[in-house]
């Protein structure tokens, strides 16, 4: 076994280590992963007054093309650390090394590169106004700093997600304060020593370690020296951080949770569709915040649809990460596995008929204290039930026949959420059609979970406020000021 090591904070460019600590709990076995050390209120301040004073130093006197080169040497930095990054991943989480290998780590990296591209060849806007007595302004648009950001980041994607907003805050020049979850420690510990290897300059990036409510994330979103908070996790979390910094009037950026339905029309490519479904719906153990929890199938072929995600389900290898042929590992934790299987009991009692799964599986060995459940189907709810309605945040899908394309609209925006939803068709014209009319950030055609970093990432309705992504984020991270010179 690897030895326990105590993460430390990362605050004004040093190490810290509290004796207050947490464990990090494996949920493959309910193992130590290692221990962290708390931030307490006084280790958020000074890790905030760090962010501010660096503002003005010499990272506020760099141009974007010497941010961007020091963001291609950090994104260099993780790729020499690959492996670091992949094993600490798929400890704190679980997941399968083929994920983090695939999609974390080299998002990760990419992240850092897109941004630092974008930043060193972005333009700014200009426009002359021609006035009655012949004088005239040229205006031009400034994008400064936005300030220290509060970035706070939740555990299903943890290092994608947090350097999803740090690629871009780094490159408009701002500085940081970090708050990874309480679930997934590691990488951003390791973020923090490849951000020292490169010399970043002290205060420019920070990490905190704690809990939530109460804890380093609410003492870093109740500081009033912060200017911005970008925030993803779950909806009601980002609901009590917008009441904490609505005194203060900060800004948000807000990637919250969902309940992403897939459309799987007659036409349909049908094996494709079908694995596109069982991907969208378990990938990742279905904690992808775009993970598909409602399956509408055109009723002339539910039930062979039903038959054959069923087949899709039952094939895939439930087990550690650790072991060969393995591809769908635990859920994040015990008390996010009996979250899920409170849904199990409530799905039955809302009159669901089980397809698959709906337990948690055996393994006779140290597996059984690990947070595992099987990929479940569920079919016969009515949309309004509890269970088509809630974030569960697991490998579960409801499966519903419909129709008509207007039943399939009408059963799909029926959401307090509006994250993304899949369409699975040939006809072009309805995949437009469509399109134009579903209430979500994303829509994807005979697709899921492909993204061009340029494009607009964020959700309607409960599930966000912004737009990240390309010059989308470059904006949020930026105080954009109009010069106007009248001459
Ligand atoms: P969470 O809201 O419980 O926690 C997210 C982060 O917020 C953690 O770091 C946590 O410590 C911190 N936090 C919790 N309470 C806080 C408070 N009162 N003040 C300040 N910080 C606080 O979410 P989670 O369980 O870690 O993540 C899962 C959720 O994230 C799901 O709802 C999922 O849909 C959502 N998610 C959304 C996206 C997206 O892009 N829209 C992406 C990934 C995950």
């Amino acid at each position: 076994m690897k030895p326990i090591k105590t993460l430390p904070l990362y605050i004004n460019g040093e190490f810290l280590t509290n004796e207050r600590q947490f464990d990090n709990i494996s949920p493959v076995n309910g193992h130590l992963v290692n221990q962290v050390s708390y931030a307490d209120k006084h280790h958020v301040e000074i890790a905030v007054n760090a962010a501010r004073e660096a503002l003005s130093g010499e990272w506020g006197e760099m141009s974007p093309q010497q941010r961007a080169k020091l963001i291609h040497k950090l994104a260099d930095a993780i790729e020499r650390r690959f492996e670091d990054f992949v094993q600490a991943e798929v400890a704190d989480t679980g997941r399968t090394f083929e994920t983090a290998r695939t999609l974390d780590v080299p998002r990760a990296i990419a992240n850092f590169r897109t941004f630092a591209d974008l930043v060193a060849t972005n333009s700014s806007t200009s426009c002359v106004t021609y006035r009655d007595d012949g004088t005239k302004l040229l205006n031009y648009t400034v994008h400064k700093p936005l300030g220290v950001i509060a970035v706070i980041s939740p555990w299903n994607l943890p290092l994608l997600l947090m350097t999803w907003k740090l690629g871009p805050a780094l490159a408009m020049g701002n500085t940081i304060v970090c708050k990874p979850s309480e679930e997934t420690p590691t990488t951003a510990y390791l973020l923090a020593e490849v951000v020292h290897e490169v010399g970043m300059p002290k205060g420019v990036f920070n990490v905190i370690q704690g809990f939530g409510r109460g804890c380093a994330g609410e003492f870093l979103t109740q500081n009033s020296d912060i200017d911005a908070v970008s925030f993803t996790g779950e909806s009601r979390t980002g609901a009590s951080i917008m009441k904490t910094v609505a005194d203060g009037v900060k800004e948000v950026s807000f990637e919250l949770g969902g309940k992403n339905a897939a459309v799987v029309f007659a036409d349909a490519d049908f094996d494709k569709a079908v694995k596109g479904v069982a991907r969208s719906s378990f990938y990742n153990s279905g904690q992808i915040c775009m993970c598909t929890e409602r399956v509408y199938v055109h009723r002339s072929i539910f039930d062979k649809f039903v038959s054959a995600l069923k087949a899709e389900a039952e094939a895939i290898q439930v087990g550690s990460p650790y072991d060969k042929g393995v591809s769908f590992g635990p859920v994040i934790s015990l008390k996010h596995r009996d979250k899920i299987k409170s849904y199990f009991e409530l799905a039955v009692q809302e009159g669901a008929t089980v397809v698959t799964g709906n337990d948690v599986p055996k393994f006779g060995d140290e597996k059984d204290q690990g947070a595992f459940v099987l990929p479940t189907i569920w079919t016969g709810l009515s949309n309004d039930a509890r269970c088509i309605q809630e974030e569960i945040f697991g490998p579960v899908c409801h499966v519903m026949p419909f129709d008509t394309d207007e039943e399939a609209l009408t059963l799909v925006n029926d959401s307090n959420y509006g994250l993304v939803c899949s369409l699975w068709t040939t006809d072009v014209t309805r995949s437009l059609r469509m399109s134009e009319k579903i209430h979500t950030g994303v829509v994807w055609v005979n697709t899921w979970f492909n993204r061009d970093l340029r494009t607009p990432f964020g959700g309607v309705k409960a599930s966000g406020i912004g737009r990240e992504g390309g010059q989308f984020s470059l904006d949020f991270f930026s105080e954009i000021t109009n010069v106007s010179i009248h001459y």
